[in-house]
């Protein structure tokens, strides 16, 4: 395998991360919860053990939108960074969007997509999961 290790950070340049080696999996997800976090019709994770992840600079902000999750974003810009939770215990799901070279991880599936916008139309081929992909098969 190639060296997959991946930088990035916020808009602001305030916190920094680097990710060591190949992310675990990459998402879309659709639920209500992190579109809204993002304020946007997806939100793209980048799910990694929590030991590759290593933030360099700065300090995110966390967010609890459960008591068991945590939504970090930067205090400065306010650019979502990381979703944590004890359900994905070891492991931090970085945005997408945040990466220097999004181009570079291109996404393995999609999660809740029960949820997604009606308008929201991804034409790729990929498996479409009601919940979570541990949960049932692909829709
Ligand atoms: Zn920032
Ligand atoms: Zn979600």
């Amino acid at each position: 395998m190639t060296d997959q290790s991946a930088t990035g950070g916020c808009l602001c340049g305030r916190i920094r991360y680097t990710a060591n080696g190949p992310p675990e999996w990459v998402a879309h997800c659709h639920c209500a919860t992190c579109r809204h976090h993002v304020a946007s019709p997806v939100a793209t994770f980048v799910g990694y053990r929590h030991d590759q992840v290593r933030f360099e600079a700065g300090e995110p902000a966390i967010y609890r939108s459960s008591p068991d999750v945590e939504r970090a974003f930067c205090p400065n810009c306010g650019t979502p960074l990381y979703y944590r939770s004890e359900r994905h215990a070891g492991e931090i799901h970085l945005l997408i969007g945040t990466f220097d070279a999004p181009g570079a991880i291109a996404p393995q599936f999609h999660v809740y997509f029960q949820e997604r916008l009606p308008w929201f139309d991804t034409a790729d081929g990929l498996p479409r999961y009601a919940g979570t992909a541990r949960g049932a098969g692909p829709m």
